[in-house]
């Protein structure tokens, strides 16, 4: 971790600097700021024949709506301070949405690329008896979910072992989101971080204002677009903007980066990069040594879609780009922040861009809960509906609708359908709120601001109205 500041300062930093557009009592500002819980933990794993200590944490940083809520991260930079932050942008982030969660995050200090599937299995769910036996997890009370080197196999192993120990409990399904389909995952959660940072994007390149104030041609289409990181968030940001006109032109991952003008083929980016072990020597595209170095390259917009820092007080003002998404959790230092901004950088902030991630998941958590795919009562329905309304069109106008626009409008829900329009309706209301709350205090100098205004407007009204225990 970049030792230039603490992450969870750099977090209340923010916080205060949003904090005094306000009118809520300093406590209760000071109890929003603070983490709730912090469990440090160790325990003993057997890897091979040797006894290694494994060090982890779960943070549950607000319990003002309950369960907490936030992913696991496995990664050998994992630390107190960093999962503290984490859990704390969780908070802020499910407020914007709508999301009626308090804000959690755990992480386990391993680099899971030097562990066995069959170690990593062992350490996941050692790690999940822990939080069992603190009461760190629960369909009420705290309900991890995918992060920075985990995914739906860990999701799985958490699920498995919170069942078997928890026999006959009916809502148990729900103690952890970002699952396999088949063991009550949602469809549409693997992608919905990378969608909704599109949804975001898009809908502010939609706002004349800025788009104005920035100098750019309104849409999507034709923008040029960078991304760090081809993990899951990034690969599928980058093929959302792909799939609807942007051009993008850069791409890095650890070993280096790519660029080329007239666009890449994102899918062809990453077969090559799976069959040659490197992004590197791509047909048609320059390489770039460092990775960081495409972030310094020319583009609209730059999306940092990998771990925090990336962008600090060094590289800021080498920065091209007009917008900056930010996919990742904390890919700008506050340096990096002040710099840009002084620049007139639009930067879209983490705390609601990547909340495409956790609001699949509350669709996913409601889905457990109510134990039904969603569609499952209204499909055919809506779709007898709608082809008697196309009969009733047809036979009016003595016209026939193509069979294509048949299929189109006959269709009725699926679960992808619901979970992709709940997933851009949260995005397009969220920007918009930020953006309004932005123009209502002209005083604010950035979005991220404005962003943690919105934020701390809701959890102070949801703290305030609570009172106070005595
Ligand atoms: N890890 C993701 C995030 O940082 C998802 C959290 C969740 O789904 O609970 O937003």
């Amino acid at each position: 971790m970049n030792p230039e500041y603490s992450f969870f300062e750099a977090v209340c930093k923010s916080f205060d600097k949003a904090a005094k557009f306000t009118k809520f009592d300093e406590g209760i500002l000071e109890q929003i700021k603070q983490c709730n819980s912090v469990l440090r933990i160790h325990f003993p794993v057997k890897i091979g024949d040797k006894v290694e200590v494994i060090k982890a944490y779960r943070v549950q940083h607000s319990n003002h709506k309950q369960p907490c809520k936030g992913g696991i991260r496995f990664s050998e930079m994992v630390n107190l301070d960093e999962v503290m932050a984490l859990a704390a942008l969780m908070t802020y982030k499910c407020a914007i949405v709508d999301v009626p969660f308090g804000g959690a995050k755990g992480g386990i200090t391993i680099d899971p690329k030097k562990y066995t599937p069959y170690d990593l299995e062992k350490i996941t769910r050692r790690y999940t008896s822990e939080l069992i036996k603190k009461k760190f997890i629960g369909p009420g009370q705290d309900v991890p979910a995918p992060d920075y080197g985990t995914g739906e196999r860990e999701m799985a192993w958490i699920l498995d072992t919170y069942t078997a120990m928890h026999p006959g409990e009916i809502d148990s399904l729900a103690c952890v989101t970002g699952k396999p389909v088949s063991q009550g995952g949602v469809r549409g959660r693997k992608e919905a971080t990378g969608l909704g940072v599109f949804f975001g994007i898009r809908e502010v390149c939609n706002n004349t204002d800025v788009m104005n104030r920035l100098g750019l041609p309104m849409g999507i289409e034709g923008k040029k677009i960078i991304v760090q990181g081809l993990g899951n968030v990034g690969y599928h940001a980058a093929k959302f903007f792909q799939e609807n006109g942007a051009l993008v032109v850069g791409l890095a991952e650890y070993e280096g980066s790519i660029y080329n003008e007239n666009g890449l083929d994102v899918d062809a980016v990453f077969q090559h990069r799976k069959a040659s072990g490197s992004i590197l020597n791509f047909p048609g595209a320059t390489n770039f040594n460092k990775n960081t170095d495409a972030l310094e390259a020319p583009c609209d917009i730059l999306i940092p879609a990998a771990l925090e820092n990336v962008i600090n007080g060094d590289n800021a003002s080498h920065i091209q780009a007009k917008i900056i998404g930010e996919a990742a959790n904390g890919p700008l230092t506050p340096e990096a922040d002040e710099i840009l901004s002084n620049k007139g950088t639009l930067v879209v902030p983490d705390i609601y861009l990547n909340a495409g991630g956790v609001t699949v998941s509350y669709f996913e958590w409601v889905k457990n809960l109510s134990h039904m795919r969603y569609g499952r009562v209204e499909k055919r329905f809506m779709e007898n509906h709608n082809t008697n309304l196309v009969s009733y069109i047809e036979e009016m106008t003595g016209k026939k609708v193509t069979e294509i626009q048949k299929n189109l409008l006959v269709h009725g829900p699926d679960e992808i359908d619901l979970v992709r329009s709940g997933l851009e309706d949260t995005m397009i209301k969220a920007t918009n709120e930020i953006l309004d709350c932005w123009k209502q205090n002209p005083e604010i100098k950035d979005m991220r601001t404005a962003a943690f205004l919105v934020a701390i407007n809701k959890v102070g009204t949801s703290y305030a109205e609570l009172g106070i225990f005595p």
